[in-house]
């Protein structure tokens, strides 16, 4: 890189999901004149959604891509400064930590905090992305309800699959497991649970290898015991195909620095966004495997800004 563009700052926000627009919004209040980079997804994993129906205060629920520019918008009129930009180098050997934005732009800040969010995993198939909001969907809490009485997959063997798998059982009038193994990797008492109820169906050894429908998902063709002589081709008539086959947290860039767990997870001070480093924050589905709702990230990214506001107090 040469002759990067240099900047400055007390506070630094990489990421705008829920977290890292609340973060900016608490952070400015707080005057500590953040500067938010919004990443690959300008909005995160909410603008991938139709109507959010579960955060609190919208009665009628908002479409996930309005939420997102009503946190973006207030965080903008209180004075903070937004820009589009994707953090390319991070440097956190020692303070200020320093942050390279599109390999052009160097920005030292003196606390950093990381709102990066976790992406769903999906299987690849090019009709993931045909009927993605036409019955293609990574989160049945968010998309569940519109599911009602009707026929559901969902792909994956372990405790996310089968939590979403038994949250639908209680909305849909049927649920597919399909597992690709001939085994659940899910804790026991998960496997029990999902056991005892009388409309969830495990396919076993089954893999999920097209959709088909008009507009939105009409079935989805399945391949049981793949590539072995008793190889099963099933068409299964479905209303929604749910992928829960593990999720991806954006860490990659500050892994050398900050303690991860073994799914890459940022592990923080419990009951804080504190990392391992003095100053390093973190917030939103980065550090969260459990919750993983816009709720908890957009409190998570409060707590963040508090965090960072009294991190700055004690080393001016
Ligand atoms: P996991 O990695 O545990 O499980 C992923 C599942 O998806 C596995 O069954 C895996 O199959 C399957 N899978 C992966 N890739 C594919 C693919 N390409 N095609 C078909 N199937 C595939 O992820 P989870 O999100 O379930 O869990 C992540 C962590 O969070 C775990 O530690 C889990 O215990 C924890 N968690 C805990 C919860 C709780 O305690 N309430 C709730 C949710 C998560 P295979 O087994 O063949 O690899």
């Amino acid at each position: 890189m040469s002759n990067p563009i240099k900047e400055k700052v007390r506070c630094l926000i990489i990421g705008s999901g829920p977290a890292g627009y609340t973060a900016a919004i608490y952070a400015t209040r707080a005057n500590l004149n953040p500067l938010l980079f919004e990443g690959i997804q300008p909005g995160g994993q909410l603008t991938t959604t139709t109507t959010v129906e579960n955060y609190p205060g919208f009665p009628d629920g908002v479409e996930g891509t309005e939420l997102m520019n009503k946190l973006r918008e207030q965080a903008v009129n209180l004075g903070a400064d937004i820009r589009p930009g994707i953090a390319t180098y991070a440097d956190l050997s020692k303070r200020p930590y320093r942050i390279i934005i599109d390999e052009e732009t160097e920005v030292e800040t003196d606390a950093l905090i990381i709102a990066t969010g976790a992406t769903a995993k999906y299987l690849g198939l090019p009709d993931e992305q045909k009927y993605a909001g036409m019955g293609v969907s990574a989160c049945a809490t968010c998309d569940g309800f519109f599911y009602r009485k009707k026929v559901v997959v969902v792909v994956g063997g372990g405790d996310t699959a089968c939590e979403e798998a038994l949250y639908l059982s209680e909305l849909a009038s049927k649920v597919y497991l399909i597992v690709r193994k001939d085994y659940l990797r899910a804790s026991k008492a998960m496997q029990q649970q999902v056991y005892d109820k009388l409309n969830i169906e495990i396919l076993f050894e089954t893999n999920a290898v097209g959709l088909y429908g008009d507009k939105n998902v009409e079935g989805v063709y399945l391949v049981k015991r793949q590539g072995h002589p008793d190889e099963e081709k099933i068409s299964l008539p479905i209303d929604g195909f749910f992928l829960a086959i593990g999720h991806q947290p954006n860490s990659l860039l500050y892994k050398e620095w900050l303690q991860t767990d073994e799914n890459g997870y940022i592990i923080t001070v419990p009951g804080s966004t504190l990392t391992n480093l003095q100053g390093v924050f973190a917030a939103g589905d980065v550090a969260d495997p459990r919750y993983r709702q816009a709720i908890t990230a957009a409190a998570s990214g409060c707590k963040a800004a508090i965090d960072a506001d009294h991190y700055l107090l004690s080393h001016k």
